[in-house]
């Protein structure tokens, strides 16, 4: 006897609409979806319980005759497309017909429609897939759906939603992707009758996102200038240096208007953001891509969340250009107040005032970041990391180890470098960097006038600036600086070493082994010279001339670790040259150098002089200001607000 059975029509149509829609605000994707197919202006959006209860949206589109209305309810009955050819290049957001049917398999259904010029409308109703009643409706011209008792019929799937708050969160998320990409229609949502959002249409995009994150963070976003690569074409709004978040909620991006997720905007984001971004931090972006829509697939999921592109590079591509350039021709602050660049007006050192000589002892350490020739340096005491206020309060592994690099046991001072110990190449090689030339840059702009008052700390310098109070962080100006001089000399062919005195010899585990070897190229290529010496041990003769260790291979070995466990995360034992540098290079700073007024002002002009000034290699912020307008709300010298 054959087993196999064609599924009777209801149960097939709960069976799929567990794949489209498999929570409340799956409903509000699809039926929001149609509505901007259909044209709406003015979409209303009504939750109960979660939206468990009841999920109802009243739109203003084009609506349906009765016979398109009782069509719409049929599996795979759409208006959207006709022929394979279409489904090679969709315009519209709906294409499968599936997403009512589905919803009216596993709900109580009320469908209320009306085209304009009809003088009486149709209203159906459907419980968990079984059409109960067709009527006249006098509603306005549009569509009603309303979708009661989401899976009562369906226990198994009831069983996996959430808390009524925990759905309605994702509703309203659902939501407010919808309303960035159409800020020309007007949506509203309430939730047990209260309004929850209220968005009028407005052509300005900016406007529509500023009514949903509020004014702060809006004011606070870089415009990418619209720009087209390879026929991707790239426009929208994203976060600054420094700006990012714990959870990918605020990294919204579009595909001719259609909120979707995607490996390679996510890597371009990465690849263009780089190191302005914070490990294991999330940007905040509203990104739009715009291309031809024979260039992708969005038939790939159900909930048509993701899509296919045909040539993935090119769209990474575009979006790590536009957002590199972006960031790059930022000038903001990090608190987002002052220009800081058209502060400019004379050097720093104009308005520095006299400092008393017993200041200028205690500021006697020098610096690796400072453009002062390299020197050997004794270990300086131990700072206590300090907290860093402005940064995202998230602990990464990654940035802990090197923040444990940076500051604790085994802070890494120089190896006493004697004249016979240093090979005439190597001793030549040890100078200071060559700055290479920058190619075809303007003059790196003065720093702006800021004039140092002190040092809280032995962290945080403190300056006056046109606009207030500004602090820079040391430790943090530092790693910025180092890091990009670090990242030009690799361009330009290669880091500086230094030759140790004694070879330093590395036992490694079998996999740190293996992690060695297929990295030695780029380790070379940052002065690190590492070779092969026996099973799982290796021979190191140089390190970056910058380093400043008395202890090669505790260094050598925190490096290791650091490594080796971005490659677990990243699964592969090829990292890039970029990683391995920002470790390297990190693992360089300490934070406890106290610093001469002098040394303050070149590390100043060093950090100005870079290319992304505002945030280390790990996104956090090197400079933050507080406004003078701030500080007087704070002494009640002037009205809040
Ligand atoms: P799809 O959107 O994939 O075509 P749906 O099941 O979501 O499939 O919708 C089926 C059809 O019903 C659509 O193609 C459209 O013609 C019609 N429809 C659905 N919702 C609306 C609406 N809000 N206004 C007008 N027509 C609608
Ligand atoms: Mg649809």
């Amino acid at each position: 006897m054959s087993k196999i059975r064609i599924l009777p029509d209801a149960l097939a149509s709960q069976v799929a609409a567990g794949e489209v829609v498999e929570r409340p605000a799956a409903l509000v994707r699809e039926l929001v979806e149609n509505s901007l197919d259909a044209g709406a202006r003015h979409i209303e959006v009504h939750a109960q319980r979660g939206g468990i209860a009841m999920i109802r949206i009243v739109d203003d589109g084009s609506g349906m005759d009765r016979e398109d209305a009782m069509l719409s309810l049929e599996r795979h009955a759409t208006s959207k497309i006709r022929t394979k050819e279409d489904l090679g290049a969709i315009h519209t957001f709906g294409f499968r017909g599936e997403a009512l049917p589905s919803i009216a398999s596993v709900s109580r259904f009320r469908l209320a429609t009306r085209e304009k010029e009809a003088l009486v409308g149709t209203e159906i109703e459907v419980n968990g897939g079984k059409l109960v009643a067709v009527r006249d409706s006098g509603g306005a011209p549009g569509t009603v759906i309303e979708a009661r008792s989401l899976f009562y019929n369906v226990p198994a799937r009831r069983k996996f939603l959430r808390t009524e708050n925990t759905e309605f969160a994702h509703v309203e998320q659902q939501l407010r992707l919808h309303a960035i990409a159409n800020p020309q229609v007007a949506f509203t949502l309430t939730h047990n009758g209260e309004l929850v959002l209220h968005l009028p249409a407005t052509r300005d995009m900016l406007e529509r996102i500023r009514g949903l994150v509020g004014d702060e963070l809006a004011s606070r976003l870089l415009k990418i200038e619209e720009t087209t690569v390879q026929g991707v074409t790239v426009s929208g709004y994203i976060g600054g240096p420094g700006m990012s978040r714990s959870s990918r909620q605020m990294q919204t991006t579009y595909l001719n208007g259609r909120p979707i997720e995607s490996a390679s905007i996510s890597y371009g984001l990465r690849e263009g953001y780089h190191t302005a971004l914070m490990k294991g931090q999330h940007p905040v972006t509203f990104l739009f891509i715009q291309m031809d829509a024979h260039a992708f697939d969005v038939n790939v999921h159900p909930a048509k969340k993701e899509v296919r592109f045909h040539d993935g590079n090119s769209v990474r591509d575009a979006i790590s250009r536009s957002v590199s350039h972006t960031l790059e021709n930022a000038v903001k602050l990090p608190t987002g107040h002052a220009p800081a660049r058209a502060m400019q007006t004379a050097p720093a050192a104009a308005h520095t005032p006299p400092v008393p000589d017993n200041r200028q002892e205690q500021f006697a350490m020098p610096v690796a970041a400072s453009s002062a020739p390299l020197r050997n340096i004794a270990p300086a005491p131990m700072l206590t990391p300090q907290p860093q206020p402005s940064a995202p309060a998230v602990s990464h592994r990654v940035a802990d180890v090197l923040e444990r690099i940076a500051t604790g046991r085994s802070t890494p001072a120089i190896q006493p470098q004697t004249p016979e110990a240093t090979s005439p190449k190597a001793a030549q090689e040890q100078e200071e960097p060559q700055e290479p030339k920058a190619p075809a840059k303007s003059e790196p702009p003065a720093p702006p006038e800021y004039r140092i008052i002190g040092v809280l700390q032995k962290l945080y310098v403190l300056m006056e600036g046109k606009e207030g109070l500004v602090l820079m962080d040391q430790h943090a100006a530092h790693e910025r600086v180092n890091f990009e001089k670090f990242r030009r000399a690799i361009e330009s062919g290669g880091v500086p070493c230094q030759r140790l005195l004694l070879p330093v010899t590395l036992q490694t585990t079998p996999r740190d082994a293996d992690l060695l070897r297929q990295n030695l190229a780029a380790l070379n290529r940052l002065g690190i010279e590492i070779e092969p010496f026996g099973p799982n041990i290796f021979k190191v003769e140089t390190l970056p001339a910058f380093l400043k260790t008395d202890d090669p291979a505790a260094w050598l070995d925190q490096v290791i670790e650091e490594l080796s466990s971005l490659s677990t995360k990243s699964s592969s034992l090829r990292l890039s040259e970029d990683a391995i540098a920002t470790i390297a290079c990190r693992a360089s700073v300490k934070s406890n150098d106290v610093l001469s007024i002098p040394e303050m002002q070149a590390l100043l002009k060093d950090l100005f002089a870079c290319e992304m000034p505002y945030c280390c290699p790990h996104g956090r912020p090197t400079l933050v200001q507080i406004s003078t307008a701030e500080l007087e709300r704070k002494f009640g010298r002037r009205a809040p607000g």
